[in-house]
């Protein structure tokens, strides 16, 4: 059987961004830039203050020195009168330097009396001016493509005059729930029946990571009921679906999918929980098959799922940070599967701690409550002591203490 390490190649070898397209900075958060930016101006426009205070030329001026105070220049003003020698205007942050003056004294280092001012010490020439362009120089490339937009990366753009750019899109995910068993939030269930517990969880964490999702429902078991869903599913940029991928009777998903052109890329990987795992495409669109039980769908969703949603995104890496940390229990060895096991994070003062949940069944959705992150235990591993250094699968931190 595949480890998850080969399966992992196979979606990376698989699974390529998402064409470009064009959008405006307010709806750039969380996408990747496809393209080189360049700054359409320098930035500062103008040396201007640093300070609120006084600008003037400096010619030696020392303590006690006087000057007559001409102007007063604010923050978005302009000023066409150069500053004479002997002589200073009061400018404010941000404001353009006058012509004639080449350094600003702040406003509490100086004495003012009527019509003038007295300088407290020595300005040194040339203090508290930014520089026209000391910040961005038009032409200049800002941001390279393959940059992920956060809030400072929109700042910089809007900063630099790049009102629209070209990033890769949101993935659109389709979500299927199969199962003659399952009814809809908001049923009640029937003897024998159980709420779709799996679709709001996927739904909410691809909305969790800027996709945007296109539910399918419930399949039926049956293949024309699966093969109509999939069907519209395949509209989307990637399709997901949890249970009937198994080779019971009652498993449509891979002969539905098979008609439908599924190229494989893999089916079952030595893991636990998560082992009837499918990955393949119909055309280039991604399709997963993820196991039915609740917590086997929420581990492959972040080992696989994700992985292939960030590629579709354009991350250059596109995993979940791996994190260094201290086992607060003794885990048990023996097991043939590489194992993940579900688990929360503590920060200490100089460590970060991991504590396996108390559950890790695969069929209950309660293993995964509260969960912060995922411990790799290797195969055939005969087993880890508390206290151990272990390396986790971080996908939600730990809300902050003081
Ligand atoms: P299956 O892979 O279809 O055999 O399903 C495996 C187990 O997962 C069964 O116990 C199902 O009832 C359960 N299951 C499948 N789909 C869902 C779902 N959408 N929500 C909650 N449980 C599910
Ligand atoms: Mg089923």
């Amino acid at each position: 059987m595949l480890s998850y390490d080969d399966a992992i190649e196979v979606i990376l070898n698989t699974v390529e961004p998402l064409s470009p397209v064009e959008c405006s900075l307010s709806e750039a958060l969380g996408r990747v830039l496809a393209q080189d930016v360049e700054a359409r101006w320098d930035l500062p426009p103008a040396d201007n203050s640093a300070m609120d205070g006084f600008a003037f030329a400096q010619t030696g001026q020392g303590s006690g020195a006087q000057l007559t105070v001409s102007d007063f220049i604010p923050a978005g003003g302009r000023f066409d009168t150069p500053v004479a020698p002997g002589s200073a205007a009061r400018i404010m942050t941000g404001a353009p330097l006058p012509e004639g003056a080449d350094t600003v004294v702040p406003l509490e280092d100086v004495t003012e009396f009527p019509g003038g001012i007295r300088l407290g010490g020595t300005p040194k020439r040339g203090q508290h001016v930014r520089r026209r362009g000391e910040e961005l120089q038009r032409g200049e490339v800002i941001l390279t493509a393959g940059t992920p937009l956060y809030a400072a990366e929109i700042a910089l753009l809007g900063a630099a005059g790049a009102e629209r750019v070209k990033v890769h899109p949101a993935p659109r995910a389709a979500v299927l729930s199969t199962g003659d068993e399952l009814v809809e939030l908001g049923e009640k269930p029937a003897p024998g029946q159980i709420i779709n517990s799996n679709a709001p969880y996927l739904a909410a964490r691809l909305r969790e990571e800027g996709c945007t999702v296109l539910p399918l429902g419930i399949a039926s078991d049956s293949a024309e009921d699966t093969e109509e869903k999939m069907r519209r599913g395949l509209e989307a940029d990637l399709l997901v679906s949890t249970g009937g991928v198994s080779v019971g009777d009652r498993d449509y998903v891979q002969p539905v999918l098979h008609d439908l052109g599924f190229r494989l890329g893999f089916w079952k990987v030595a893991i636990k929980p998560g082992k009837p795992v499918l990955f393949g495409t119909v055309g280039r669109r991604p399709v997963f098959g993820l196991p039915g039980n609740p917590a086997a769908a929420a581990a492959t969703f972040e080992l696989f799922v994700r992985p292939a949603l960030r590629r579709l995104a354009g991350f250059t890496d596109p995993f979940h940070p791996p994190l260094s940390a201290i086992l607060t229990s003794d885990i048990e060895g023996g097991e043939k599967r590489q194992r993940f096991l579900w688990g929360t994070l503590s920060a200490g003062d100089s460590e970060c701690f991991f504590t396996p949940s108390p559950r890790q069944g695969s069929g209950q959705a309660r293993s995964l409550q509260g969960a912060q992150a995922l411990l790799p235990v290797a195969a055939g591993s005969p087993g880890l002591a508390k206290g151990e250094r272990v390396r986790v699968i971080v996908f939600r931190l730990p809300e902050g203490r003081r």
